[in-house]
């Protein structure tokens, strides 16, 4: 077999697989926004044939074989070459496939579909011990794929591996350490400032139908394609990029919360513009696919804080908001306007934090993880660990699970190891966006007219069209000339919060 053919095989199996998963992908999202809950059984018994069949293709000896052919060929010599590239993920993702046994795949699968609805309603019913069996089966799971995949330093590593390729524990903890260090003070002043923002700007009577058209019109305004994209809502948002020409985003609005449903729509759509940028040639393939999932929300980051809570896009949108809603905000200046969407507050939940106290949620749950794959932390434990923990970095109790432990779909889900992306997206974003307005100057402006073709080109040329053709880690220093580092996020967030507070 020459390496061409043996290239073209491979590429053809595995677009096959991406395929198959999809399918998965579109089952998935109808399992969140429309299916009945009694269809959760047999939507299980589809999600695990599916999960079976992507995980036999990507584990096919045949792809070691054509893997083999094409590695020791003058195709793959070139190591950012379009063939280059995809054998090299390629090879990554088959050799975690066929680390893992197929039965694992399945039962991960089944477990995990089941644990979702059973997490749901301890949630709603604030019953942790009922989840807690469920979290315990998923740990114990998770801890045998990271040992069938195998790691040098932490068990953790092959977890945080499957959502940021190459990434280790050690150095996100050294980030995140620096993180933390530095943000606790920040916080503690900006509780104590007098300038705090007026709260009652933002919980007042805005219709749930005036919401979803303005957050659309927000969301097309940045870039997103709604001829190849569809808004739905969900009781937990996400983004789900099917294929070329098809990215559907997800929201939930409340009709007393603005911040809920329109930044998560900007949020969503950070993520969908993302999507609609791969290059649909790649499809299927590692270099039409995103980098890693830091990467990923660095993209939803970008548009929902560094632009979509600036001051110059306010100055755009806030007259158009107060048109949608007339009278709901007619004692409220752009700058109470803009002041209050930036409130930081320490909150008990993360999905509701503001940008500065964010990453402290998360560098909580990044420790519990490790905790409980170590077997240093048992399921049952979880929420007096959570508690405990919760009140050294909050100074705050959480009133019950529902408000702690239980606030996440996460770990009903199996992702563990998917937490740290969260806060690795909002370096990543805080990095390239201050290689952005240095490459564009007078980015400002752009936003002041309503106009974002420039930033989205910008991204879309380096960060959205190149695919996995670099990792993460080289994608940064490829795109902003330096490694990623925490400081460009927190000299953003001083210098924003130390002008809106007064500091
Ligand atoms: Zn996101």
């Amino acid at each position: 077999m020459t390496p061409t053919d043996a290239y073209h095989s491979l590429i053809q199996h595995v677009r096959e697989a991406r395929l198959l998963e999809s399918v998965g992908s579109l089952l998935g999202w109808d399992e969140r926004t429309y299916m009945p809950p009694k269809g959760s059984g047999h939507r299980a018994e589809q999600m695990a044939l599916i999960s079976r069949l992507v995980h036999e293709r990507l584990a096919a000896p045949q792809l070691a074989e054509w893997l083999a052919v094409v590695e020791q060929s003058d195709l793959a010599a070139r190591p950012d070459a379009v063939e280059a590239v995809n054998v090299r993920e390629i090879r990554r993702v088959h050799e975690r496939a066929v680390k893992i046994p197929t039965r694992l795949v399945e039962e991960l699968a089944r477990t995990t579909t089941r644990a979702q609805n059973v997490w749901q309603e301890a949630r709603q019913a604030n019953d942790f011990p009922s989840f807690a069996p469920w979290l315990d089966r998923i740990v114990r799971l998770k801890r045998e794929e990271a040992q069938a995949i195998g790691y040098r330093d932490s068990v953790y590593d092959p977890l945080l591996d499957e959502y940021e390729p190459g990434a280790t524990t050690r150095e996100v903890a050294a980030w995140f350490a620096e993180l933390r260090r530095e943000l606790t003070p920040l916080v503690a002043a900006l509780a104590e400032a007098r300038r705090q923002p007026r709260s009652d700007v933002l919980t007042r009577d805005f219709p749930i139908d005036r919401q979803h058209w303005f957050g659309q019109s927000v969301a097309a305004a940045i870039g997103f394609d709604f001829t190849a994209g569809r808004l739905d809502t969900t009781a937990h948002p996400f983004c789900s990029g099917i294929g070329p020409g098809d990215c559907r985003l997800t929201t939930r609005y409340q009709t007393r919360d603005l911040q809920q449903g329109l930044f998560g729509i900007l949020h969503e759509a950070g993520h969908g513009i993302y999507d609609q940028g791969l290059d649909p040639d790649h499809c299927g393939t590692p270099m039409g696919s995103p980098v890693s999932l830091g990467i990923h929300e660095s993209q939803s980051r970008l548009w929902e804080n560094q632009v979509g809570r600036s001051r110059p896009f306010w100055e755009y949108f806030y007259p158009r908001l107060c048109q949608s809603f007339p009278g709901a905000l007619d004692d409220v200046s752009l700058d109470d306007f803009h002041f209050a969407v930036n409130r930081v507050a320490r909150s008990l939940i993360r999905v509701e934090a503001d940008e500065v106290t964010y990453n402290l949620h998360i560098i909580l749950r990044f420790e519990l993880e490790q905790a409980l794959l170590r077997g240093e932390l048992s399921a049952n434990d979880t929420p007096a660990a959570w508690n405990e923990r919760f009140r050294a970095s909050f100074d705050l109790t959480p009133p019950d699970d529902a408000h702690g432990c239980l606030q996440d779909i996460h770990w009903s889900m199996g992702g563990f190891g998917y937490f740290p992306t969260y806060t690795l997206g909002n370096l990543f974003a805080a990095q390239f966006m201050e290689q952005a307005r240095s490459d564009l100057p007078g980015l400002d402006d752009d936003f002041r007219r309503g106009e974002f073709r420039r930033l989205k080109g910008w991204l879309n040329d380096r960060i959205h069209r190149p695919g996995m053709r670099w990792r993460s880690r080289d994608l940064c220093l490829k795109v902003t000339g330096r490694p990623l580092s925490p400081r460009p996020l927190l000299s953003y967030l001083r210098q924003k919060y130390g002008e809106l507070y007064h500091l």
